[in-house]
């Protein structure tokens, strides 16, 4: 339930004045809906117009203000011509230029023999200064209101800044007053606000950002602190895992030794599930770590205390791989493992969930279809969500309640720097593996221009036809030349056809991932087909095709073949992200590559590499390189290590973008910068503790207050948690 002092900062815009539908979508697209999403919105910069230079010295192309008085209008003397407005002070003389002016509006506005105010960039005109169309045009009795740091918004299509500015003013004068939920605040949170908005000098903006962003950040800290208690505070699950010779069995059935990081993760798991307390742990560790081995370990040891285990995995795909890979290395222990998704129906459904409530299935790997209510386990001991940040945080929320006492262990292989860890996933115990198993080598990363004409079905094509763009006399005005700054190999497109047959003669297995063409799936899926059918005529069946929109056993049948090594070159669309594994496969080709992000071309690039071969990964791109693509790719190339990788996105794009994508239910800030305040961060995750510590259940006066402070950043769930537990 959101308090009633906060009604007005929920407001929907389209209810202030002079908002109407069609704008009110635009402000939706710019901010939100509501006043406090606009309220939030941070201005890109200012403008000042305090500064009134004497007329003549004005430097021209700047803006500046000027008081003057209005001594004659010049209408155009001939169509085409603009409408003159001369002005004078004691400084000199002023023309106000007007192109398809209204003159009775302007007799209006610029009455002669009056003073105005009137402010813009000024332009030279032969020997006199004069400005088109000024921003501003007031009476000198409103110069205070007028001539002052001017906000500037991001800018959004339809909404002009006059309009932004207007119906943040009108906002601002419905704020109401808050109590005080911060210890000893500087400034309080609305003139905070008031000054965000219109602030009197540059000091203020500094000062009231500051104050803002400490808020949002000490609100997330507690929500985080909030759930942390509730969901650790309950017991959990008894299990005793070393002493009993199943889980020694199952690592000596392991095809690997465990690393160090695995051991240690595992030993971190061990600690909690024994602690008669319930584990809310999250499993970091770039792709190819090995988290599975760990999460199978820690599911046997449920098992072994005939606890069940369920794994829970973001496709059908993963799934069943997962399931493949787990009963062939539990075969000689009496450990029943099934899977349960969306295919699984009729008898056979009937068949699994039968045996899961009665306790026969051991461990259940399965998808989104687990979280559903009947499905129901005999005696659930621990949950374990893989790659979790395709499940959103209410998903999680529901999920630990399944089952009050079951330990919980979500994986990620988003390698997600230090500081955001603790911003998004401070209520959780978090386990790091570092390194990625002895044997594998380096990814070797190249990044080449590629041009995608070549590729095109074309009956008529024949090797070595085609222009050599390693050829110098190619060079005039090609603009696909490898960008000097990266310094990739030279090539072109019928190297990388050589270079393929070659890899495919060698025996090597390929991925060839398509193209982000657009948003829209459709069109991904045209051009993987296309490449398809245009790799199929020079390599026959060797090529196989996998996609998101391919039936779950039709992807299975395509990607066994792949495996089985009947197809050596997979073209893809991006459904191969995600955890498929692939050992033995060598090679990586991304086209376009610069129109992916960073994580997801790690994520991508993390498909090879994966057994004891050197793999390499070759990023195509077509077309000129924009900057921050290029600063990508350079990354790519220069970066194998995942959290490495992270921390140089983080500079690139700012943590909103990292973790503002709808689907990972992670907020952004609105107020806070990344990484430029982690003191704050650490502080705020300090502050809450004590907090808690003293007032777990936010009943005191401050505490009722930092309820306001938690319903405002849209933390209400978190206090229903508290309500109810
Ligand atoms: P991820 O952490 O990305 O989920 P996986 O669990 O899928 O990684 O493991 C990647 C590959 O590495 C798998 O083929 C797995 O069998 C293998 N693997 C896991 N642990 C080890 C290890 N300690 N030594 C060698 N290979 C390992
Ligand atoms: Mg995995």
């Amino acid at each position: 339930m959101r308090p009633n002092l906060l009604y007005p900062l929920f407001t929907d815009l389209q209810y202030l004045k002079g908002i109407g539908p069609a704008l009110s979508k635009r402000f939706e697209k710019l901010c939100g809906h509501k006043v406090w999403d606009l309220l939030s919105l941070k201005p890109t910069s200012f403008i000042d117009r305090r500064i009134c230079p004497p007329i003549m010295t004005a430097p021209e192309g700047e803006i500046a203000s000027f008081e003057v008085e209005i001594e004659q209008h010049k209408p155009p003397p001939k169509k085409g011509l603009p409408y003159r407005v001369l002005c004078r002070n004691e400084s000199g003389f002023l023309n106000l230029v007007f192109f398809h002016a209204y003159p009775d509006s302007l007799l209006k506005s610029l009455p002669v023999g009056e003073k105005r105010i009137v402010s813009g960039v000024v332009e030279n005109f032969g020997e006199q200064k004069q400005i088109s169309h000024p921003d501003i045009i007031a009476k000198p009795e409103d110069r205070e209101k007028v001539l002052r740091l001017e906000p500037q918004y991001p800018l959004s299509a339809g909404i002009t800044q006059k309009k932004i500015r207007a119906t943040i003013s009108q906002s601002l004068a419905t704020l109401p007053d808050l109590p005080e939920w911060q210890d000893s605040p500087q400034l309080g949170f609305k003139d905070a606000l008031l000054e965000l908005h219109s602030p009197e000098n540059e000091d203020d903006i500094e000062g009231s950002l500051q104050r803002l962003a400490y808020d949002e950040l000490l609100a997330g800290q507690l929500a985080q602190g909030l759930v942390y208690q509730q969901t650790t505070k309950k017991s959990g699950a008894k299990i005793q895992p070393r002493q009993e010779n199943l889980i020694e069995k199952l690592i000596t059935a392991l095809p690997f030794k465990l690393t160090s990081g695995q051991d240690k993760a595992i030993d971190e798991i061990f600690t909690d599930m024994q602690s008669g307390n319930r584990m809310f742990r999250l499993l970091q560790g770039d792709v190819g770590c090995g988290k599975t081995a760990v999460a199978l370990v820690a599911m046997v040891a449920a098992v072994a205390n005939k606890k069940q285990a369920v794994l829970m995995m973001p496709t059908t795909l993963l799934a069943t791989q997962q399931l493949n890979w787990i009963k062939s290395v539990t075969q000689n222990l009496d450990i029943r493992t099934e899977l349960l998704t969306g295919n699984e129906k009729g008898a056979k459904r009937a068949d699994i969930l039968k045996n899961l409530k009665s306790g026969e299935i051991d461990i259940l790997v399965g998808t989104h279809a687990l979280f559903q209510d009947w499905v129901e386990f005999a005696d659930l001991g621990l949950i374990v969500i893989d790659e979790q940040h395709r499940f959103g945080v209410l998903q999680r929320l529901k999920l630990s309640q399944k089952n009050e006492q079951a330990h919980i262990l979500l994986m990620t292989a988003t390698p997600i720097p230090r500081t955001l860890t603790i911003a998004f996933f401070g209520e959780m115990d978090i386990s790091r593996i570092t390194e990625k198993p002895a044997e594998r080598l380096p990814i070797e990363t190249l990044v080449m221009p590629f041009n995608q004409s070549t590729t095109s079905p074309n009956p008529s094509y024949k090797e070595g036809k085609y222009k050599d763009f390693s050829n110098p006399s190619y060079e005039e005005g090609d603009t696909r030349k490898t960008s000097p700054l990266i310094g990739g190999i030279e090539g072109g497109n019928d190297k990388i056809i050589s270079a393929l047959r070659r890899a495919i003669s060698n025996g090597e297995k390929i991925f060839w991932i398509c193209p982000l063409v657009s948003e829209s799936e459709k069109t991904d899926l045209a051009a993987a087909e296309e490449r398809y059918k245009f790799f199929s005529k020079i390599f026959g069946n060797k090529v196989g095709l996998v996609h998101g929109k391919m039936k779950e056993q039709q992807k299975n049948e395509v990607l066994q073949k792949f495996i089985n090594g009947e197809h050596q070159l997979l073209i893809a669309t991006t459904v191969i992200e995600v955890g498929i594994d692939v050992r033995d496969a060598t090679i990586m080709f991304i086209e376009h590559a610069e129109r992916f992000g960073l994580s997801q071309l790690h994520q991508l690039r993390g498909r090879v590499g994966r057994g004891d071969k050197k793999s390499t990964c070759i990023l195509l791109y077509a077309g000129k390189l924009g900057q921050a693509s290029e600063e990508r790719l350079k990354v790519m190339k220069k970066y194998n290590d995942g959290f490495k990788i992270a921390e140089e996105d983080l500079k690139i794009r700012g943590a909103g973008e990292i973790m503002g994508t709808r689907q990972s239910g992670f907020k952004e800030f609105k107020f806070a910068e990344m990484p430029e305040q982690q003191e704050d961060l650490f502080q705020a995750r300090e502050e809450a503790r004590k907090i808690l510590q003293s007032d777990p259940k936010l009943l005191s006066a401050r505490g009722k207050n930092l309820r306001l402070l938690l319903s405002l950043f849209e933390y209400d769930e978190t206090m229903e948690y508290i309500s109810a537990g």
